[in-house]
């Protein structure tokens, strides 16, 4: 059997909290009860430095069930991908499997059971994945669905309507945190690790208490930090679009020339144009071509780990190999 920890990262939730604190309880009582984890699985609240009563309310909770909330108080709000790192490296020496959920259980919890028996098939990493985008807003809906597309197109492998409500084994984890990047996007490093992984499908329900902490503006920035971390096509697009003036540089010399040479341009017209498209299109691809550089620095610079061995076969009781 297993150790279950599930990590809640939280910012002013106070609302929510009592709710969230009732649910997570019957689905750990129920899979104890189940024998399908320990007894000694958690809850782990992380409090990413909330402004009203988050912190007191997870205190107090975990002074009156110590055995199974716990909590972990960040120093000031860093995000909700950096407090979701910050818990699962704590679960990660206490529990065999993780499990990550928002604090306003907008994710319906049923679906853990099925990423605890998926688990015990054999996966590493379970995905949640919602079966539909009916309770978001038209514009929301839209604009996600945007975003995965151009994910996508730029060479970014993410499961699409999957957010960070995820299963992972102890092992999967410890390879996680062997990325040290300090601009998260989960979604996407997550995929880069391997191991079998498994989805299991549900429905995504409305926040009931306190308002979204994901405003527009916070969803652009993360959207932009999945793309500018990940890939590095969008300076290939540049020299792309380089080349791309240059062979208009060769249209435009031609219309340029047949002007001349049917004599009804202004005199000094035709070196100016011709002069324009072609630096335009040298400019550009030495741009691209310096980026292309940049962009090897920078994955340099990330020290992501080459590889992930998932086992080594060899004689055993013998030093040697
Ligand atoms: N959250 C966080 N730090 C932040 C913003 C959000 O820990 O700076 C948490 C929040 O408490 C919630 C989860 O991240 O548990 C997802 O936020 P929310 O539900 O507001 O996002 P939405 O579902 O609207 O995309
Ligand atoms: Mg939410």
């Amino acid at each position: 059997m297993s150790r279950l920890a599930i990590v809640v990262p939280c910012y002013n939730e106070e609302e929510m909290l009592p709710i969230t604190f009732e649910e997570l309880r019957e689905v750990l009582h129920n899979l104890i009860e189940k024998n399908k984890i320990t007894e000694d699985s958690f809850l782990l609240f992380v409090d990413d430095g909330s402004k009203d009563k988050t912190w007191e309310v997870i205190s107090k909770e975990h002074e009156r069930s110590s055995k199974y909330v716990f909590g972990l108080k960040l120093a000031r709000n860093v995000g909700h991908q950096n407090a979701l790192i910050a818990g699962l490296s704590k679960a990660k020496d206490l529990a065999d499997i993780v499990v990550s959920i928002d604090a306003d259980l907008q994710d319906d919890t049923a679906a853990i059971e099925a990423m605890v028996d998926a688990y015990h098939e054999g996966n590493d990493i379970v995905y949640g994945v919602r079966n539909s985008r009916k309770t978001d807003s038209f514009f929301k809906r839209n604009t996600a669905q945007v975003f995965y597309r151009l994910l996508s197109a730029m060479g970014v492998e993410t499961i699409y309507n999957h957010a960070d409500y995820r299963l992972m084994s102890r092992r999967a984890l410890e390879q996680l945190l062997e990325y040290k990047e300090t601009n998260l996007y989960l979604r996407g490093m997550i995929p880069l690790i391997g191991y079998k992984t498994g989805e299991v499908y549900y429905e995504r329900k409305e926040r009931t208490k306190g308002e979204s902490k994901y405003p527009f503006s916070k969803m652009l920035s993360l959207a932009l930090n999945g793309i500018t971390s990940f890939s590095v096509k969008p300076i290939r697009l540049i020299a792309a679009l380089g080349c791309f003036i240059l062979l208009g540089c060769l249209a435009a010399a031609i219309y340029a020339f047949a002007s001349y040479f049917m004599g009804n341009v202004e005199k000094g017209w035709t070196s100016l144009i011709l002069s324009i498209w072609f630096l335009g299109g040298v400019q550009l691809l030495s741009i691209g071509v310096i980026g292309e550089y940049i962009g090897k620095i920078y994955m340099e610079v990330k020290q992501r780990p080459k590889y992930n061995v998932e086992m080594f076969l060899k004689q055993e009781n013998t030093d040697e190999y």
